[in-house]
């Protein structure tokens, strides 16, 4: 085994997690990451005082991985409130964790008692190989058709029947029985915490090649389509594409701080939230910013007319402030994917990311990790 730093090639989840294990392990590491910036997916700009995520998403404080890093102390979490808006005609109305908000779960406008029960029952059963989400979940009527299927298709970025009904029950748990929210510098912020335990991250560098890494241990824990290139695999899974688009919003429109859905599905949007009302940091004083998710291609004018039916407001004078447009969002765990068991590909390389595990940022870390346990086993450590 070599005696070189081990090289681990992406600073997103997966390569933080795999320098993180073979750093606490006592060994050197070097990462390689091509971007100016570390963090992959999970990265914010900052633009005139507005935080800007890459991509709307939430992080989950209750994600195994985060806790066995505890890192969750360290980037000042803003809780997320356990309940969504939804949009009817010109109403909005709310549904929550019955945990929390018991009437808004009876409300009939979200589906009648006995779909509920259904979904209930479904989270407590086991989902079958060969059948999708979409499959398993239609089964709960309204609930699904105007709550469960827009919300859910923006966590998966992709329709519900082409996602596996096991990995998807997996994540859905792991959502209802988690602790969402938002650090108050921006999702951007737990990937400079990691990065911050690394020793030495090398950024604007990119890898077209291992060769350069003879003989030294190596972890590819780029996107799918990089390491297939790298690794010269011809199989990769397809990836969900995604655009979050930033609107500066009146400050007075809505006092919400939830998650807007529309149960009519009249448009392109999937998701809707004026996140400076739940993260008052992610706008300059007095300033509103508003995030809107899309899946498939819409035009602007689209979004607009779309957002103008689901909030009940004007938007033609809403400034558009950036427009985020995310090609590989997220890998398709399709019906009967394969679970790949070893991350070692020839005798020193390793391979990692999201879509070795679970589309999320649990599963990116946890890919990182295994990675890297796994060429610790093969140094003899
Ligand atoms: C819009 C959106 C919403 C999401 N919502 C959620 C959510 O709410 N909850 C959740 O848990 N997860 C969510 N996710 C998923 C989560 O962000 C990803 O699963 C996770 O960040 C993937 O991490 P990764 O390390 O596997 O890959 P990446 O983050 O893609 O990291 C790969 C890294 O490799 C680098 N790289 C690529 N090629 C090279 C090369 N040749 N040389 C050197 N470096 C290279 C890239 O620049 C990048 O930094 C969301 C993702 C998106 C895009």
């Amino acid at each position: 085994m070599s005696d070189k730093p081990v090289v681990v090639i992406g600073s997103g989840l997966a390569g933080l997690s795999a320098a993180l294990t073979i750093q606490s392990a006592g060994y050197e590491v070097e990462v390689f990451e091509s971007s100016s910036k570390i963090g992959g997916r999970v990265a914010s700009d900052y633009i005139d005082g507005f935080t800007l995520d890459h991509g709307f998403q939430l992080i989950n404080a209750k994600y195994p991985e985060f806790l066995r890093l505890g890192i969750i102390d360290e980037i000042e979490f803003v809780k997320a409130p356990r309940a969504i808006d939804f949009s009817i005609g010109n109403d909005r109305f709310t549904i929550g964790d019955p945990r929390v908000s018991p009437f808004s779960s009876l409300s009939a406008q979200s589906g009648n008692v006995l779909e509920k029960l259904r979904f209930v029952k479904y989270l407590a059963s086991s989902s079958h190989a060969g059948n999708s989400v979409a499959d398993e979940l239609s089964k709960s009527g309204k609930l699904y058709s105007r709550i469960l299927e827009p919300f859910l298709e923006g966590v998966f970025l992709s329709p519900l029947n082409s996602i596996d009904a096991v990995t998807g029950k997996e994540l859905i748990r792991s959502f209802i029985s988690g602790a969402p929210g938002l650090p108050a510098s921006g999702v951007g912020s737990l990937s400079q915490q990691l990065g911050a335990r690394v020793k030495k991250i090398n950024l604007n560098h990119r890898v077209d090649s291992l060769s350069q890494f003879a003989g030294r241990e190596v972890i590819v824990a780029t996107d799918v389509t990089t390491a297939a290139q790298l690794l010269d695999i011809a199989e990769v899974p397809k990836l969900a594409s995604s655009t979050t688009w930033y609107h500066e919003v009146p400050n007075d429109f809505s006092q919400s701080n939830r998650l807007l859905i529309d149960a009519e599905r009249r448009g392109p949007v999937i998701n809707s939230i004026v996140l400076s009302n739940m993260v008052k940091s992610y706008a300059p004083p007095q300033r509103s910013l508003l995030s809107t998710t899309t899946i498939e291609s819409a035009s602007e004018s689209e979004v607009r007319r779309h957002l103008s039916m689901m909030w009940g407001v004007q938007t033609q004078s809403w400034p558009l402030i950036a427009k985020y447009e995310i090609p590989k969002s997220l890998p398709i765990f399709g019906i009967r994917h394969h679970t790949v068991t070893s991350a070692r590909v020839s005798d020193n390389v390793f391979i990692a990311g999201d879509f070795r595990t679970a589309p999320s940022q649990n599963g990116a870390l946890l890919s990182g990790r295994l990675a890297a346990q796994e060429l610790l086993l093969n140094k003899g450590a």
